[in-house]
């Protein structure tokens, strides 16, 4: 039998704390070390959505990307939507664990993954630390790649239908970053490593002008989409490793943001 001390062991040497963002709030964040643990759900967010998927399927640990709580929590009462939530988790006697951050920039962490998929070569942190890993990831792409490609292998990585593009599809992206999530304050060290385009989750408007200024082509897959699928993966990460638990990604969850 495992515990929830077990589980965030392995999930801390995974993606170890250090790789996290210093504004960030990642490792255990509700529950009892001591719990034994039969069923872990990973999901990207702790909604009520997740979580009443969660609970109706007697999750021991729920293994978050999104941390919850994120922001320090002075009352803990039913008024807002993260209040009810640990209430209800608590009640439930279901753990939380959040890599965030660490996930995004691990060795086997999210950028790297869609570095990998995007079959980018020499690849590298766009933010090294002195360990050799960091925040971001780059490299290079088959020469004469275009833009327009670019996009058409992250739909296909992605499967997506659709994205979003700032920049001529016809330029040149043989040097590309990745960066999921809202990541678009690591457009400047993109530009800087000499990248002719980024793959962004989501960015403000203002961050679309300047790529377009500073001649950056941009792919926006959406915040759900370049995440989500790690979330897929660490279950897997999770099912190999602990063969003996029930361990699935979240089936219910979904972007909120729709096509229409
Ligand atoms: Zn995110």
């Amino acid at each position: 039998m495992h515990t929830v001390e077990n589980l965030a062991a392995f999930l801390e040497r995974f993606a170890p704390r250090r790789l996290a963002e210093d504004w960030d709030n990642v490792g255990l964040l509700v529950g009892d070390r001591r719990r034994q643990v039969a069923r872990v759900m990973t999901c990207l967010t702790v909604t009520p959505t997740s979580a009443a998927e969660a609970m109706e399927r007697r999750v021991d640990l729920i293994v978050t990307h999104h941390p919850l709580p994120f922001r320090p929590v002075k009352q803990l009462t039913a008024d807002t939507t993260v209040g009810r939530l640990l209430l209800d988790l608590i009640a439930a006697r279901i753990a939380v664990y959040s890599p965030h951050t660490a996930f995004d920039s691990a060795r086997e962490g999210i950028n790297q993954r869609l570095a990998t998929g995007l079959g980018l070569r020499e690849i590298a942190p766009l933010l090294p630390d002195e360990e050799g890993l960091g925040a971001g990831r780059w490299g290079r792409i088959d020469p004469g790649t275009t833009l327009g490609q670019l996009a058409e292998r992250l739909k296909q990585f992605l499967a997506l239908d659709r994205l979003q593009m700032v920049g001529d599809p016809q330029r040149p992206a043989q040097v590309a970053a990745v960066a999921c999530g809202a990541a678009g304050t690591l457009l400047d060290a993109a530009h800087r490593a000499g990248c002719q385009a980024m793959v962004v989750g989501e960015t403000s408007f203002h961050t679309c002008l300047e790529a377009e200024a500073l001649g950056v082509g941009l792919l926006l897959p959406g915040h759900f989409a370049s995440e989500r699928f790690a979330v897929e993966c660490l279950a897997d990460v999770l099912a190999e490793q602990f063969p003996d638990l029930e361990t699935w990604a979240s089936r219910a969850e979904a972007d909120p943001l729709r096509w229409v």
